[in-house]
């Protein structure tokens, strides 16, 4: 078999079966009390930390594959590998369809909303602007602006495909609706310390909520997965508006004293999968000798 197929089929079974402890892995709950830059953080790394052992498994089986001889000799059962792949090959396949088909179609007919992956902008439907006030445009404006400094659209986007990658466990979906309602209430705060009245983003928001139930539906259309609205996803509407109505909290630094910043975080994620391209580079070929040898026994 190729070098380079027996990678991708090695690459879907190990990596699948590694992420799964890690998406089953009951987390502590958050704590509620924490600013909302924080938690967004924390629910960010949360998302990725089962898609973290794929890309240890990846870099590991590339320091295989680099001494491997293309093609490989080593005898086993295809049939047995194809089969044990064939739920993990298709979680992939589901994944790369979900982000490609977020990526090809259209933004949604949102009144207002951030679209745009590698340049985002701000769509704000002019027809919906007329039935505001000046002051309510300038507080959705200034909302959706966090999300064009934070780039949102692609930050969405990323955080759709490591929860496709973790289907079909309901945690994962779960994980991702929480950090939607936090990046909400983030980008709440940071308009409002720059200047703009909590009250007058709650009444753009009840607006565009009045709005959105007003138009009707259209059959087939779905809420775009990369568009970062002003109503947001999922959102439990009346604690975002009692959060808006109530005094500002005071700023916190986003990463707490005791955790890394995303430079170390980085670092550190780097180092291990240089280590563990090392590994397997050095131990690859006997660990998998016993693997390709268990396939015959099945
Ligand atoms: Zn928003």
């Amino acid at each position: 078999m190729g070098r380079e197929t027996l990678l991708s089929l090695l690459l879907l079974l190990f990596g699948g079966l590694a992420a799964q402890p890690l998406v089953l892995w009951p987390l502590h709950p958050m704590d509620s009390a924490a600013p909302p830059q924080r938690a967004e953080r924390q629910l960010w790394i949360r998302l990725w930390l089962p898609v973290l052992p794929i890309l240890v498994v990846a870099a590991w089986l590339g320091g295989w594959a680099l001494r491997e001889p293309d093609p490989v000799h080593t005898r086993f059962d295809h049939g047995v590998l194809v089969v044990a792949c064939l739920p993990f090959a298709w979680i992939a396949l589901r994944a790369a369809l979900r982000a490609a088909w977020a990526l090809l179609h259209e933004p949604a007919e949102l009144p207002v909303c951030t679209a745009g992956l590698w340049r985002p902008r701000v769509l704000f439907s002019p027809f919906f602007a007329r039935t505001l006030e000046d002051a309510q445009i300038a507080a959705a404006w200034a909302h959706e602006q966090a999300h064009v400094r934070h780039r949102d659209p692609l930050r969405i986007w990323l955080a759709q495909l490591a929860t496709d990658l973790q289907w079909p466990w309901p945690s994962a979906s779960r994980r991702f609706q929480r950090w939607l309602e936090v990046l909400e209430y983030a980008r709440d705060d940071e308009a409002r310390r720059l200047g703009t009245p909590g009250v007058d983003l709650a009444s753009a928001i009840l607006a565009t909520a009045r709005r959105g139930a007003a138009a009707p539906a259209r059959v087939g259309q779905r809420r775009a997965a990369l568009d970062a609205a002003l109503l947001g996803q999922g959102v439990a509407l009346q604690r975002r508006l009692a959060r808006l109505l109530a005094p500002l909290p005071e700023a916190a630094p986003q990463v707490s004293p005791a955790s890394l910043s995303d430079a170390q975080a980085l670092g550190v994620v780097l180092g291990v999968l240089v280590l563990s391209c090392a590994l397997g580079a050095t131990y690859g070929p006997q660990v998998l000798h016993v693997f390709f040898a268990w396939t015959w026994s099945v």
